[in-house]
């Protein structure tokens, strides 16, 4: 049995890595969420979410409220990660 995940490109940086080490989102109207199961998501891996500059930039991107989208990456890698 394999146990592989499929590689997935960070929408940010571009890099590709196994979905399960990436966050995964979707944009409902004008706001981006946590991927819910339908609907067309991207990714976006830990590095760039931890990186100042490239979430600024996807906040303007997406058109998101800068402090906001970065409270939200923020609770999301939290969650998705509690050890880290
Ligand atoms: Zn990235």
């Amino acid at each position: 049995m394999k146990n592989r995940h499929p590689i997935r490109m960070c929408i940010a940086c571009r890099s590709r890595y196994p979905q399960n080490t990436l966050i995964r989102l979707k944009q409902v109207a004008k706001e981006i969420i946590a991927f819910d199961g339908t609907g067309r998501s991207f990714y976006l891996c830990r590095e760039c979410l931890e990186n100042p500059r490239k979430v600024e930039g996807l906040s303007k991107r997406f058109r998101q409220d800068k402090e906001k989208f970065v409270v939200f990456l923020r609770a999301l890698a939290t969650e998705t990660n509690p050890c880290d």
